[in-house]
C-alpha cells in the first residue's frame, strides 16, 4: 500500500487512524458479503491527479474545457463494461448504487406520467432500501409497494411476484437483493414485467462480479437497465453504474446528469476502469467461481454446527443464518463474532419476529475471503469458528483463543491491496 509520505507529514493524526483501520482489516476475517479489498491497481488509479478535474456532461459533450484526456478514461471504462457484461450501453457516473437506482427510476419512469409505481423485493425479505423500502426516498418520489419471499422456504416465489404484479401494474419492476443467498431467475423476471406492462429494471450489486465471472447468470439479456455498485464482488472502487438496452439510454444519461448528480468522480471512473480490466481475465472467473463453492461449503459446516440457514443453504456468495438456534440475537451474535475477529452484521431473517434492531440472523459471504486465497478447507474452520464464538459469546477466554487462531491464518492470507511491510498485529 502507498506509504503515504505526503499525508504523514500533512497530518499525522490522520495516518494513525489509516493505518490502524490497515491493521484491522488485515487481521480480521471480512465476512460481510458487500465489502471486498480492492486492488493496488485500482486504488493508485483512485489516488490520482483525476480527483483535480470537473467533467460535467459526457464525453465529447462536456461543460468544461479540458476533457481531452478525461473523454478517453470515460469511454474506456464504459467500452469495458459494455464488453464484459454484454451491454448496449453504459453509464459509470453514479456515485454509488444508491444514487444509481434513483437515476434509473428517474430516467425510465416519465415526469406527469399516471403511472408513477415501482415494486420491488421488501427489506426485510433481502431487498435494498431503494427499492421503495418505507425510509427511502425512493419511496418518496414514486409510489411503492413490496413483493416478499416464501413464507416456508424464503425463496422467491415467482407466481406470487407475476400475481402481484398484475394487480399493482408498476411502470418498473425491480428484482435483485441484498441478502439473498439463491440463484436470481432474471428471465422469470423478465416475463412477469412484459405481462403486466412493466419495465424491468435488475439490481446486481451484491453479484456483479459473479455475473462477470459467470458463477451467476446475467441479467443484462432480460432486464431493461441494470444497476450495480463497482466495490461488491467486481472488486472496485466505491462506485455505481449502469447498463441499459439502446433505447434508454438518453433517457438514463440524462436522469444521472443533469437530473440528479454534477460532475463525475473522475477518479472514481479510473478506478472502474481498472477493475472491469481485472474482471475480464481468467483469474477473476476462477474468483468468482470459488466465491461460491466457499460459499457452499461455509454453508455446509454452519448446518453441521447446528445454524439453519434461510433458504436452507447458498448458491451465490452470501449466507444468511439464524443464530437463536445457538441461543443467541443475530446482534449478539455479530458482536461476539467480531470480537472473536470475524467480521458480520446482523440481519433480519425472512418473516422475523425480532425487530430489525436485534433480529435473528446475522448474514456473512465469502468475497473478502476468497480474494485473500481462502478456499474450502479454511471455510470449514471459518464456519467452526463462528460456532463456537456464538457458543462462546460469554466467555472471554473462547473468544480470544478464537481471535488468535483467525488472525494467524488471516496473516498467512494477505489481502490484495496490501502490500510489504504488512501491518503489525494489533
Ligand atoms: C449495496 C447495494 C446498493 C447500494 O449501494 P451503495 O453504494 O451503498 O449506495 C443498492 N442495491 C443493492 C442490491 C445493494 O446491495
Amino acid at each position: 500500500m502507498n506509504p503515504l509520505n505526503a499525508l504523514a507529514a500533512t497530518d499525522p493524526a490522520l495516518v494513525h487512524m489509516i493505518a490502524a483501520e490497515e491493521a484491522r482489516q488485515f487481521y480480521t476475517a471480512k465476512l460481510i458479503p458487500s465489502e471486498n479489498y480492492a486492488s493496488s491497481a485500482v486504488m493508485e488509479a483512485t489516488g490520482t491527479v483525476l480527483t483535480n478535474k470537473y467533467s460535467e456532461g459526457y464525453a465529447f459533450k462536456r461543460y468544461y474545457e479540458g476533457q481531452q484526456f478525461i473523454d478517453q478514461i470515460e469511454s474506456l471504462a464504459i467500452d469495458r463494461a459494455k464488453a464484459l457484461f454484454g451491454a448496449d450501453h453504459a453509464n459509470v457516473q453514479p456515485y454509488s448504487g444508491s444514487p444509481a437506482n434513483l437515476a434509473v427510476y428517474t430516467g425510465l419512469i416519465p415526469k406527469g406520467s399516471d403511472n408513477q409505481r415501482i415494486l420491488g423485493l421488501g427489506l426485510p425479505a433481502g431487498g435494498h432500501l431503494t427499492h421503495g423500502w418505507k425510509v427511502s426516498a425512493t419511496s418518496r418520489f414514486f409510489q411503492a409497494a413490496q413483493y416478499g419471499v416464501d413464507p416456508v422456504t424464503h425463496l422467491l416465489d415467482y407466481s406470487a411476484i407475476a400475481a402481484q404484479a398484475l394487480e399493482f401494474r408498476p411502470a418498473v419492476l425491480i428484482c435483485g437483493a441484498t441478502a439473498y443467498p439463491r440463484i436470481i431467475d432474471f428471465a422469470k423476471f423478465a416475463e412477469i414485467a412484459h405481462a403486466c406492462g412493466a419495465l424491468l429494471v435488475a439490481d446486481m450489486a451484491h453479484i456483479a462480479g459473479l455475473v462477470a465471472g459467470g458463477a451467476h447468470p446475467s441479467p443484462v439479456p432480460h432486464a431493461d437497465a441494470v444497476t450495480t455498485t463497482t466495490h461488491k464482488t467486481l472488486r472496485g472502487p466505491r462506485g455505481g453504474m449502469i447498463l441499459c438496452k439502446s433505447q434508454h439510454a438518453a433517457a438514463i444519461d440524462r436522469a444521472v446528469f443533469p437530473g440528479l448528480q454534477g460532475g463525475p468522480h473522475n477518479h472514481t471512473t479510473a478506478g472502474i476502469a481498472v477493475a472491469l480490466k481485472e474482471a475480464a481475465t481468467p483469474e477473476f472467473r476462477a474468483y468468482a467461481h470459488q466465491i461460491v463453492a466457499n460459499s457452499r461449503a461455509l454453508a455446509a459446516t454452519l448446518q453441521s454446527e447446528g445454524l439453519p440457514l434461510a433458504t436452507g443453504g447458498s448458491d451465490n456468495h452470501l449466507i444468511l443464518f439464524d443464530a437463536t438456534a445457538l441461543n443467541a440475537t443475530g446482534k449478539q451474535a455479530a458482536q461476539a463474532m467480531d470480537l472473536a475477529g470475524l467480521e458480520a452484521n446482523f440481519n433480519s431473517i425472512p418473516f422475523d419476529t425480532r425487530s430489525p434492531f436485534d433480529p435473528s440472523g446475522v448474514r456473512i459471504g465469502t468475497p473478502s475471503l476468497t480474494s485473500r486465497g481462502l478456499k474450502e478447507a479454511e471455510m470449514a474452520h471459518v464456519g467452526k469458528w463462528i460456532a463456537q464464538a456464538i457458543r462462546g459469546r460469554e466467555d472471554a477466554a473462547v473468544l480470544a483463543r478464537v481471535r488468535g487462531e483467525v488472525f494467524d491464518l488471516m496473516a498467512q492470507f494477505p489481502p490484495p491491496g496490501f502490500e510489504q511491510p504488512y501491518p503489525a498485529r494489533p
